[in-house]
């Protein structure tokens, strides 16, 4: 009831989405709206000989949101997406395009029945086609004209209209990404799957590329899965984020759910940057030279993690709070990174900070935690690190 609703949901604003596009010319004009579809994953299993490289996934992404897929390399998101687009089979389990199966026990729909768009890391352009044929190519169910004028529409959508009859040799790296872009969304696919659209550029290119991607899925309405290794960006793209490890779905939820109530110790490492202390639960408190924090469930006797968010460590004159000395002092442009000897510790911590407030390399200094930033966590194996 609630997915037909959002669906419904969707569907208007689409619809509110092409009339305002009708209405309204932007210089780069507008992607051209598409019905958003409902993408679900129902307990998919997929072997390779003996690597299973996906683990009973269950999955659902509403019509109109960008969910992005986090994972190290290996863990089972390529596979996913392919299954996806009907490239590759399950071994057991159901996908679900608005509801109705289109891969599982009973039927199979071939990946040019689904309306499905792809959009790989390894995008390759025709060098003997040019722009405009190229982003044209997928076309087949409209007239050559018609065709043209669609490619056209999404090639100026990419701000790259002017290059329409050139050919791909004279583009650089972003502009050969902004056309595989507009190749993927010209055919209006209710679904958008992107295998690390952006891993190709350098941090500044990739940004940008993030930015206009995410206006341009906005404007579509397109239902898309994202997949990427880089928790930023998976926080910034995603409406939710779907957290993957050994073929697993370990979290699902949106940036912030995921930044402040991690799963686990490596779920946590993957969204920030944390000090990593060494405890044992007593008396239903983890008890660290830092302090005593919840136990977070944890039994007496447990040997646990204490992580402390490098933004929560305080540092404070010295005679205050815990014995420490600055060792080191790092500038990361408006911020600093400070690494302190903690009294008790056996490894240094990193204090976050204004560049302004950092303290000189030798000063001797308190230190204080932020109850707020610690997360108490199970030692992996039952080993503190
Ligand atoms: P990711 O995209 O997260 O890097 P993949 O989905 O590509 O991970 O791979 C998941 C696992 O499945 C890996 O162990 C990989 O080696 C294995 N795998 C993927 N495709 C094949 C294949 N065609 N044949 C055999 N093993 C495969």
């Amino acid at each position: 009831m609630a997915a037909m609703l959002e669906f419904l949901k969707a569907r208007t604003r689409s619809l509110t989405e092409a009339a305002n596009g009708l209405r309204r010319k932007s210089p780069r004009g507008k992607a051209a709206v598409t019905f958003a579809l409902a993408l679900g994953f129902e307990h998919v299993w997929r072997r390779y000989g003996d690597t299973l490289a996906l683990d009973d996934v269950t999955l659902d992404v509403p019509p109109g949101k960008v969910l992005c897929l986090l994972g190290p390399s290996g863990c089972g998101k390529t596979t996913l997406l392919r299954i996806a687009a009907g490239v590759e089979r399950p071994s057991s389990g159901r996908v679900l395009i608005d509801g109705e199966e289109v891969a599982g026990p009973d039927r199979f729909v071939p990946p040019e029945k689904r309306g499905v768009g792809l959009m790989f890391q390894d995008f390759a352009l025709f060098p003997h086609l040019t722009i405009l044929d190229n982003v044209a190519f997928g076309l087949k169910f409209l007239t050559r004209r018609e065709a043209r004028t669609e490619a056209l529409a999404a090639l100026e959508r990419v701000g790259l209209g002017h290059y329409a009859g050139e050919y791909p040799h004279i583009l650089s790296g972003g502009e050969q990404q902004r056309v595989a872009l507009a190749r993927a969304i010209a055919p209006r696919p209710g679904i958008l799957l992107m295998d690390e659209p952006f891993s190709g550029l350098d941090t500044r290119l990739r940004e940008a590329m993030r930015e206009d991607t995410l206006a341009i899925l906005h404007e579509t309405c397109a239902t898309c899965i994202v997949v990427t290794h880089d928790a930023e960006e998976a926080m910034r793209m995603g409406d939710s984020v779907a957290l993957m490890r050994k073929g697993r779905i370990v979290q699902t939820g949106d940036a912030l759910d995921l930044y402040r109530a991690p799963k686990d110790l490596d779920a946590a490492r993957t969204f920030s940057d944390l000090n990593e202390v060494p405890a044992r639960i007593e008396s239903g408190r983890a008890a660290t030279p830092l302090g005593t924090f919840k136990a977070n469930g944890l039994a007496d006797g447990a040997e646990a993690v204490v992580c402390v968010r490098q933004g929560g460590v305080r540092l404070l004159k010295a005679g205050k709070g815990v014995p420490g000395r600055v060792l080191d002092t790092r500038f990361l442009g408006d911020v600093a990174l400070v690494e302190v000897a903690v009294q008790g510790l056996d490894a240094p911590i990193l204090a976050r900070m204004r560049e302004s407030d950092a303290p000189a390399q030798g000063t001797e200094i308190g230190v204080a935690v932020d109850p707020g930033a610690v997360l108490v966590f199970a030692a992996l194996n039952g080993v503190s690190p």
